[in-house]
């Protein structure tokens, strides 16, 4: 997925605000305070030398701090143990911020062993902190008193989250349980990197060398020039090269009109780690699953998944499977009327068989030119990128009176970033936007949103966010302006929701800015609904050289597109979903034939035979690696509430005040320190529903 979220959920709690152990080193610019506008980072003097220094410095402050904690005499409370532990660790937080976000724009090989160094410091620094038998102690200490001590909402779940963290690493088992939680750790961190591994390399050893011209019918100019340096690159001048991943594999299987090799390419691609290789990941992720089950047992779960859900906004397996039922059904009959529409194409054109998956984005791409007319080409023109800007300001404005004010005495870490101050519709300060939004070397791929400072108001001290945009948008050339296509549009509105959840953030602790990855896509996802509202593409979307605004026939056009493959895309994914779910809701410790699982799985969720899952168990890194193990349902989890979310401002008006004050209040200035259902039903008067969902996606 492109669009992420970045953000340091397990140091997030370490910012501090009125530090007890005072820094030392007066020559690096992380230990002194800031004197800058607003205390936003002084870019002009942070050099990388002064990076590791500043970690050290930081890790060993905050242990310092830890000490002073679990050395009180005092009888514990909440104050003296959960704020202190809140307050802790200004320096690192400080340097972590910054260095992470700008290891993602403007990294080099210094940036990357900076980046080695201090993530294995970091990561001893958590351990360490969550083995940490004596603050375990107090936390739990406070924990089994909760119910007398008057505890706002926040504390009680800043108070809970503490609690759980750390039993959920094995705090509260005995030495034996100990020892073998820390086993199945250790073995499963390296199947994780053995599997993520495999699959690397998967992605680099295929390589289709086409030696003809002819076999490279119908591809675009651009393909066709990228494979050409590859293979020149390779050594293997005159002919074109082409690889499996996903930026050359989708063009070809759109256009390619060579049907055998759309297959070749596409087969490849699913099976990668399934060819029974010294690359094969079936027994690696077999025995990864036996760990987690073991692991789940150990800390008292039935099942991996109920473990991995305690903690997110579906709280169980049952309803993560029954919402993804819900929207299976009507999916599977959108996606046999698409098929059945290419299938159409295929018999007409006298193809003699029937539409298989790599043919899938070939024929859609032919429905897409046949039904909708829709050439992308043609709307670029109307979203250079500073309208497109000036758009999600004026939605913030008519929906909160925001104001954007360019700021060009404040520093930046790049050219190319522009600041601004956000402001209440009275004046009053919310904090800084920091947008980024070209590719260069050194900036990793995508488009994200992260910050140099959280907001928090431990003590009355009201400390404001400073928020970064980041993307990789069409850059403007010599003579023409950056003209962004229409999904970068819908880009530069989501993580612009993502950094509103930021600003409007109104808690009192740091760690409650910590928000469920299941819930963290509503404020964002929801931006992108008023990008492509008619009356919203008249406001932003002028001609840059006319500044005319969009004519009504091209608004018409994307509209019409918007339900174009929702089946195909939708289906594919919750197939994945379920696959994710299925291997974690198992109760055995017995190793499985994963593809006999696997089949047997896809035959009982009754996909069609023209649409595989979107990722095969062998491959499936999201849920082998990147952490989303019973949780890759979480995209579609938020679009089911960013629909039904914006079914209110639909109903009650685009621009309603009473509506657009009532999500502020209720999700955007929450983060995470309630309950997210218990936030959405607050702001919805009900749990949400799945039919906004379908409608939106042409699935009902
Ligand atoms: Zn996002």
């Amino acid at each position: 997925m492109k669009k992420h979220f970045f953000f340091l959920p397990i140091l997030i709690f370490m910012l501090n605000i009125n530090f007890s152990v005072q820094a030392q080193n007066t020559d690096n610019p992380f230990s002194r305070e800031w004197k800058t506008p607003f205390q936003t980072p002084p870019f002009n003097e942070i050099k990388k030398e002064h990076y590791l220094p500043a970690f050290e410095e930081g890790i060993n402050l905050q242990n310092t701090e830890f000490a002073v904690i679990i050395n009180n005499q005092d009888k514990t409370t909440f104050e003296n143990t959960i704020t202190a532990i809140e307050k802790s660790g200004q320096l690192l937080t400080k340097v972590t911020k910054v260095f992470s976000s700008l290891n993602g724009t403007d990294n080099d090989d210094e940036m990357q062993m900076i980046a080695e160094k201090s993530t294995s410091m970091l990561s001893k620094h958590i351990d360490d902190f969550y083995l940490n038998e004596k603050l375990f102690q107090r936390i739990k200490t406070i924990y089994d008193e909760k119910e007398k001590l008057n505890l706002t909402t926040e504390q009680s779940r800043v108070l809970e989250n503490y609690y759980l963290d750390f039993v959920r690493g094995g705090a509260n088992l005995d030495d034996k349980g100990k020892e073998k939680l820390r086993k199945i750790n250790e073995e499963l961190s390296h199947l994780i990197l053995r599997f993520g591994d495999n699959v690397r390399k998967e992605n680099n050893k295929f390589e289709l060398i086409v030696e003809s011209e002819d076999d490279l019918a119908g591809l675009p100019d651009a393909s066709i020039q990228a494979a050409k340096e590859k293979a020149e690159a390779k050594g293997f001048a005159g002919k074109w090269l082409f690889t499996i991943d996903k930026p050359t594999l989708i063009p070809f299987l759109q256009f390619s009109e060579k049907r055998d090799l759309r297959e070749r390419m596409y087969r490849t691609y699913m099976n990668r780690g399934n060819n029974n290789d010294e690359l094969d990941n079936k027994k690696i992720f077999s025995r990864i699953v036996v760990l987690r089950v073991e692991k789940a047992n150990l800390l008292g779960f039935n099942t991996y998944s109920d473990f991995v859900l305690q903690k997110k906004m579906a709280k169980t397996p049952d309803n993560v499977y029954s919402f993804l039922t819900d929207i299976w059904k009507p999916t599977v009959k959108k996606s046999i009327s698409e098929a059945e529409e290419m299938q159409k194409i295929i018999d007409t054109e006298e193809g003699d068989f029937n539409l298989q998956p790599w043919d899938w984005w070939y024929y859609a791409e032919k429905v897409k030119k046949e039904k909708y007319a829709l050439d992308e080409e043609m709307l670029r023109p109307y979203f250079k990128i500073e309208n497109v800007i000036e758009g999600v300001f004026a939605v913030s404005s008519k929906l909160w009176g925001l104001q954007f004010v360019l700021r060009d005495d404040i520093q930046v870490y790049n050219p190319e970033v522009k600041v601004f101050e956000v402001k209440e519709a009275d004046g009053k300060h919310i904090g800084i936007l920091y947008t980024d939004y070209f590719p260069r070397a050194g900036k990793t791929n995508g488009a994200w949103c992260g910050d140099f400072r959280g907001q928090s108001n431990i003590d009355g001290k009201y400390i404001t966010p400073l928020v970064t945009n980041v993307g990789n948008f069409s850059k403007p050339t010599s003579d023409v302006p950056a003209l962004i296509s229409l999904d970068e549009v819908r880009t530069l509105f989501h993580e612009f929701g993502h950094a509103l959840h930021v600003l409007f953030q109104n808690v009192t602790y740091p760690s409650a800015g910590s928000v469920p990855s299941d819930f963290v896509e509503l404020p964002s996802q929801i931006m992108e609904n008023w990008a492509m509202k008619p009356e919203v593409l008249k406001m932003y979307a002028k001609h840059y050289k006319t500044g005319e605004p969009i004519p009504d026939e091209l608004i018409r056009k994307i509209d019409n597109s918007k339900y174009f493959n929702q089946g195909f895309e939708t289906l594919e994914y919750i197939a994945a979903s379920l696959l994710d779910m299925d291997w974690h809701v198992i109760t055995e410790t017995t190793e499985k034939d994963v593809a006999q699982f696997e089949k047997e799985l896809i035959k009982k969720m009754g996909l069609i035979p023209q649409i595989w899952p979107r990722y095969l168990t062998t491959n499936f890194i999201h849920i082998a690696t990147w952490g989303y193990e019973s949780g890759y349902y979480s995209y579609l989890w938020s679009a089911v509430l960013d629909s039904d979310a914006f079914e209110s401002f639909m109903e009650n008006g685009l621009f309603d005040k009473s509506t657009a004050d009532s999500f502020r209040e209720n999700i955007l200035s929450k983060g995470g320190s309630e309950e997210p259902m218990e936030l959405y039903v607050k702001f919805k008067g009900r749990k949400p529903t799945v039919d906004a969902l379908l409608a939106k996606r042409g699935l009902n």
